[in-house]
């Protein structure tokens, strides 16, 4: 059996994905970025290889994306997260009957990508100047709320009482405004429920901008976060599609490429 990887060096994370030659999804890894982009994506791919009980010969060709996707030197190409995102969540949002928005919140960007029927980008919008509508803003607050990332999600669900507004529209701000509203004996679930519905009203705006056309994708590791989900989908007014692994969407995309540029060369060779 033949595999194919795709690299995603993010800001926060990198993300690794393997497919075999069916195109069939073999496995993901998720770790921390670091300082070291390089040793730790290399680490993260060999992470990988080994839990599958593959070599690296087993895998025929790879592909970077992401942040620092120049970096990783040992891939055989290397695409923008844009091109990998769509392509992961066309793959994967054919099980949901088609995705044609794309909403993907990162560790320090957002960003919103309108694909066609097939697959191919149309438009898209980026929010890169600002970390209050990305996962840098919910890192932020878990650490003000002394809350741990992962459970953010349910905590949302705990408030007797409305969420609260958050007026901030910077992080360094925001954090003042948190401490303030513990000051005054406002409830953790209020806080982060507003924190979530200010990150939300922000990736509305956004995805306002390429248009929004059902079904909407929405990726990327704050995707993980149920309250954040909640939030979205009230702010846009649908149901959004959530995949199994939100994180790793455009990992995925660029092992799927990976795997069709490697066929389509061997196409060539036989010709
Ligand atoms: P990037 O590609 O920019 O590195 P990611 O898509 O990997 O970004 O998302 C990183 C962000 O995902 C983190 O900043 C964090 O806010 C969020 N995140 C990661 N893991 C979880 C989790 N288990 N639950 C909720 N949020 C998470």
């Amino acid at each position: 059996m033949k595999y194919f990887a795709g690299i995603d060096v993010g800001s926060t994370a990198i993300k690794v994905a393997v497919v075999d030659e069916e195109g069939k999804l073999a496995g993901v890894h998720v770790a921390p970025s670091g300082s070291l982009f390089h040793k730790n994506s290399l680490e993260a791919l060999n992470n990988l290889l080994g839990k599958l009980s593959l070599q690296r010969e087993d895998v025929r060709y790879l592909i970077a994306t992401g942040y620092g996707r120049k970096l990783f030197k040992e891939a055989d190409d290397s695409i923008s997260e844009i091109t990998a995102n769509a392509i992961g969540a066309f793959e994967a949002g054919k099980a949901h009957g088609g995705v044609r928005t794309i909403i993907n919140i990162g560790g320090q960007d957002s960003k919103a990508i309108q694909i066609d029927n097939n697959g191919h980008v149309v438009n898209f919008a980026m929010n890169d100047k600002c970390a209050a509508g990305t996962g840098r803003f919910l890192d932020v607050a878990a650490r003000n709320l002394d809350l741990d990332l992962e459970d953010l999600g349910d905590c949302h669900f705990q408030g007797s009482g409305a969420p609260l507004t958050i007026n901030s529209t910077c992080t360094v701000f925001a954090e003042s405004e948190i401490i303030g509203l513990l000051a005054k004996g406002h409830g953790k679930a209020e806080i982060i429920a507003g924190i979530h519905y200010s990150i939300a009203s922000r990736t509305v705006r956004l995805a306002k901008r390429v248009g929004i056309e059902d079904r909407v994708y929405f990726d990327g590791g704050p995707a993980l976060n149920k309250g954040l989900v909640a939030a979205l989908q009230d702010e846009l007014g649908r149901e959004l599609v959530v995949p199994e692994h939100p994180q790793t969407t455009t990992a995925f995309g660029a092992a799927m490429l990976a795997r069709s540029e490697f066929m389509d060369e061997q196409s060539l060779e036989k010709v």
